[in-house]
Order: C-alpha cells, then sequence, then structure tokens
C-alpha cells in the first residue's frame, strides 16, 4: 500500500526521520545565507541560497513551501538566477511551475530523473493529491561539472541509487553540500521507489558523499542539516556497529 500524503512526512527516507528544520529559518554556513522552506505535508526542504548579503539566489529542490520562498524573494528584492534540482521525485518539484512563472530561471536537472520529472503529476495522483506539471528542464546537470550561479560555484556530483538521476551539490568554499533524499540525519534514501537500487545508493554515499571533508555541513531534503563527519560516525545506516557496512 502507498503511504498518504498526510503521514508522509518520512516516507521519503527509508527510517524515521526528526524534522527540526523550520519553515524560513535562516541558517549561516560560511559565506553562505541558507534559508530553508518546508512542504507542510511531505516535509521536504526548499532552500533559497546566497552569498551573505548579496541580492541573487539560487533555490533547490522547492516543494511545498514554494509560496513562502517566492514570497521572501519578492520583499527582499532578490533575483533568482537557477532553480536546482537534486532528483524529480514529485515532494522536490511540485513548486517548479509557479517558481520559474515568477522569476523566469532557468530549471537543472539531471537527464536520468528528466522521465520521473515529466510524470511529476503522476507521481502525485499515486499520492493521492495533483500537481501542476513543471516546465521542460533548461540544463542538464553532468557528472564532475561546477555550475555557477548568484555567483557561488555548485559541484555536481551523480549520486544515483534513491533516484537513477540524483545528484548532490557541493560548494566547497563554503564547507556545504545540499545532498536531497540521499542521506538524512541519522537515515539514508528509501530505495523502494521506482529507479531505486539499494547497492547503488551505498556506493555512492561511501564514494561521493562520505568522501567530502569531515566538517562539510550537509543540507538534506527532509530534516535538520547535519555534517559528514556525524553521519559516518553516528548514522545506523552507515556504521558497522549498527549493522551497516561502510564507514
Ligand atoms: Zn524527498
Ligand atoms: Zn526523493
Amino acid at each position: 500500500m502507498l503511504p498518504s500524503r498526510r503521514r508522509g512526512r518520512d516516507v521519503w527516507a527509508a527510517g524515521m526521520v526528526e524534522n527540526g528544520a523550520r519553515g524560513g529559518a535562516t541558517r549561516m554556513a560560511e559565506r553562505l545565507d541558507i534559508s530553508v522552506f518546508v512542504d507542510p505535508d511531505f516535509g521536504e526542504n526548499a532552500y533559497l541560497v546566497r552569498k551573505v548579503g548579496a541580492t541573487r539566489a539560487v533555490a533547490v529542490d522547492p516543494g511545498g513551501g514554494t509560496p513562502e520562498l517566492i514570497a521572501v524573494l519578492e520583499r527582499g528584492g532578490l533575483t533568482l538566477d537557477a532553480i536546482l534540482l537534486t532528483h524529480a521525485h514529485v515532494d522536490h518539484v511540485t513548486g517548479v511551475a509557479a517558481l520559474v512563472r515568477a522569476t523566469g530561471a532557468p530549471v537543472y536537472l539531471h537527464p536520468a530523473d528528466r522521465w520521473l520529472y515529466m510524470q511529476a503529476p503522476m507521481q502525485a495522483a499515486m499520492f493521492g493529491f495533483r500537481a501542476e506539471a513543471p516546465p521542460p528542464a533548461d540544463r542538464e546537470f553532468a557528472d564532475g561539472e561546477t555550475v555557477a550561479a548568484a555567483d557561488i560555484s555548485f559541484e555536481v556530483r551523480h549520486v544515483p541509487g534513491h533516484a537513477p538521476g540524483h545528484v548532490i551539490l557541493y560548494v566547497a568554499e563554503a564547507g556545504a553540500a545540499f545532498v536531497g533524499d540521499v542521506v538524512f540525519q541519522g537515515s539514508i534514501g528509501r530505495t523502494d521507489l521506482p529507479g531505486g537500487d539499494y547497492a547503488q545508493l551505498m556506493r555512492s554515499i561511501r564514494e561521493r558523499v562520505l568522501t567530502l571533508p569531515d566538517e562539510t555541513v550537509l543540507y538534506p531534503g527532509h530534516g535538520p542539516s547535519t555534517t559528514v563527519r556525524h553521519e559516518r560516525t553516528t548514522n545506523p545506516f552507515l556504521v558497522p556497529t549498527y549493522g551497516g557496512g561502510l564507514a
């Protein structure tokens, strides 16, 4: 049976995710101003990212918190340079259409998730709600490339497993990474959804996430931020002591 939207807060994680994030709360990674807008139903985190004091910004995974994100853009007189999607599960893209209408910003997506992206309304129907079809993506992410937007450099790392076209976006200068549904505080992404692959996900985490510097702050698609060190040493899905197989 499919989980309903109401109890959907943790349906994208393999285990329970405590959501300590609050809508519109601002956190400072070094040199970055990062605001999070949480979907009230899915608990999905949309991020608005800019350099401290800058007027140009980037949005990551605009979901159900997008109306509030748009209000912040308008109140602050901010210009949106890009919409970056870690992957195309419906909870991460429900706000894309409205955000493109409001800003005209280009949408970036890995080509291996294009089929999921085009099926967003169908994904929504599976969960018993309606979602507006997003406009076609404008740019394709490629593994290893650096995307520059709002004067910030995002290193693209392809990390399949939770979704085939999943990427993480690493900002080396700020020690921050937007990791979508690959790893959460104390959990990992589900692999039983369409396109999921458990062995591939564990390989992605081992080779592409845990190889980031220990102090890197991870901003996940659900729940509070964490660090590479914290997950490497305490995440029960990753630490052998608890039955995990990675760290
Ligand atoms: Zn999600
Ligand atoms: Zn997902």
